[in-house]
């Protein structure tokens, strides 16, 4: 302890105001910090005392006149220093100060009170943070339950986090056997003929890799289509989901990655029950097809009277009988044209379509169908150009389908291009991996290109642009003529062929269409 032997000054009011250091212990100096006080005032030695510590004058003042010892804590501000003060008298205005250093107690002191702040304040947010959490799963789980469609999420390895109710119903399992488990291995998903779709072909595996969303194809409304959207992955073809008691049904699957600090941790993955659909998508198909094929005769009928007539076979035609009959006979070949294409269509959705592989020259083909075109090109004096790389295979493909292709870009070309514009065509080969157009080909292909310098497709409508009876706002009222029909059998093909179309366009500039053909032909079977 320090100890201080002093005596008391009051002012004529008999106010104290100093004091004088009569003894001081061998502590006071490493205590306080103070040396050689004795026989001098507190306010030399401490100079500002009277003002910042007002309080010591009172205390000391007061033991000393009354001779009742006092204790009590002090930080005395010039020294920075807190001492904890035991004064007594042991005689009227004489006192003893016996003190000691206890700055770092009051500093653990503070210490511990901040920390204690510190704590009451992270758990009032950590109350808050509960609240919210506690009202975002009650949304969750309201939004869950509340979904038609059933839900199953999983983690990074595929792990089944939840199962709502609409998935519990559609699956045969419930939530509580199925969280922990590989959703690979209690809900097996395969393909139309029954093969099972391996680990890593199955939508969610693809979504949680490529941190895209991911869907099926369902029918063939312009969801099918959705491809063309870089942010969305589609699978062709449909998949089916094995319930618990084996039995399957048919599936739109729609998976989202969830990302969470630009890091893919999950993924939710929606699904339904598509058998409705895609029997009604059946029934509507087989329709068309039955009404397409009872049309074809009537009209061919037509066709083949109008021609009769204008060849004079039933005797010689007034100008205006002959024009009569080259109207009936252009109205019935177009409306052939368009029952053609219902046919097509049908049998492309039907999957009823046989395909005939045979060696095929690409070249050979879009050659053909330049010399049918030729008249329309000089009528309309465009400059055609071709282009052939000089490496090109034979490939194994089926050459109406792939005529199919180029017949209705060509004529796409050429109808959307007027008078003295420019059609290029070029056909080439690129390998896995090169970039066209922006786009990486992932497997050896051939790539066949169109370019025209027509109308162009508005910025607004090329996602559209494959979906079935389409056609664009500018070309409509060009009044050219067509079914809407070209492009989605062109994608309905491609798809069969497991080749790609594609398109960049500038509305007033023109079109450029890309087909890119696999040199190994896989075979999808893309058939509703
Ligand atoms: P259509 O019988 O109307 O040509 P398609 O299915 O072949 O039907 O094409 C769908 C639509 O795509 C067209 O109506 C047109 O709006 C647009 N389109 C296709 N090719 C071109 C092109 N080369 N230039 C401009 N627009 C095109």
């Amino acid at each position: 302890d320090g100890i201080a032997y002093c005596q008391m000054i009051f002012d004529a009011n008999g106010r104290p105001i100093d004091f004088t250091y009569l003894r001081a212990n061998k502590n006071f100096e490493p205590l306080t910090g103070l040396k050689d006080v004795v026989g001098k005032n507190v306010t030399q030695i401490i100079p500002g005392i009277t003002t910042s510590n007002p309080e010591l004058f009172e205390i000391y003042g007061r033991v000393a006149s009354t001779g009742i010892p006092e204790d009590f804590e002090i930080h005395v501000d010039s020294l920075d220093r807190w001492f904890f003060v035991s004064a007594y008298s042991i005689k009227k205005n004489f006192f003893v100060a016996v003190f000691q250093n206890i700055t770092e107690r009051k500093l653990m002191e503070k210490k511990i009170e901040d920390a204690k702040i510190a704590a009451r304040n992270v758990f009032e947010d950590l109350q808050a943070e509960q609240k919210e959490l506690a009202l975002t799963r009650a949304h969750t789980e309201a939004i869950l339950a509340s979904i038609g469609e059933g839900v199953i999420t999983v983690d990074l390895l595929g792990t089944i986090t939840r199962m709502n109710q609409a998935a519990q119903l559609l699956l045969g399992w419930k939530e509580e056997d199925a969280i922990g488990k590989l959703l690979f291995d209690l809900v097996p998903i395969e393909n139309e003929k029954g093969k099972l779709i391996e680990h890593a072909d199955r939508p969610t595996s693809i979504a949680l890799l490529a941190g895209t969303s991911t869907t099926t194809t369902t029918t063939t409304t312009d969801e099918a289509w959705r491809g063309s959207l870089s942010m969305i992955k589609t699978i062709p073809g449909v998949y089916y989901y094995i319930r618990k008691d084996k039995t399957r049904f048919p599936a739109g699957i729609s998976v989202t990655p969830v990302i969470s600090e630009n890091t893919v941790v999950g993924a939710v993955e929606l699904f339904r029950d598509i058998t409705k659909e895609r029997e009604i998508d059946k029934v509507k198909t087989e329709f068309v097809s039955l009404a397409s094929h009872q049309l074809l005769g009537p009209i061919t009928a037509i066709k083949w009277h109008s021609e009769m007539l204008l060849s004079g076979n039933a005797g010689p035609l007034s100008a205006r009988q002959r024009n009569f009959c080259e109207e009936m006979l252009q109205s019935s070949k177009e409306m052939i044209d368009l029952v053609d294409a219902l046919l097509n269509v049908s049998r492309l959705e039907l999957g009823a379509l046989d395909l005939k592989l045979e060696p095929t020259d690409v070249v050979a083909v879009i050659n053909q169908i330049i010399t049918v075109q030729k008249g329309e090109i000089a009528r309309k004096n465009i400059s055609f150009t071709i282009r052939v790389a000089d490496d090109l295979p034979v490939i194994l493909a089926d050459q109406n389908l792939l005529r199919s292709v180029v017949i209705n870009i060509l004529s796409n070309a050429l109808k959307y291009t007027p008078p003295k514009g420019t059609i290029e065509c070029s056909v080439r080969r690129v390998k896995v991996g090169e970039r066209v157009d922006g786009r990486k080909i992932n497997e050896d292909s051939i790539i066949i290109k169109i370019a025209d310098t027509g109308c162009g497709i508005p910025a607004h409508q090329q996602d559209k642009i494959f979906s079935k009876l389409f056609r664009a706002d500018n070309v409509r009222m060009l009044n050219s003529g067509g079914t809407g029909l070209g492009l989605y059998i062109v994608k309905l093909i491609m798809d069969r062929f497991g080749g790609l179309v594609w398109f960049e366009s500038q509305e007033q500039k023109g079109t450029t269409f890309f087909v890119s053909i696999p040199l190994v032909h896989k075979i999808l079977d893309v058939s509703l």
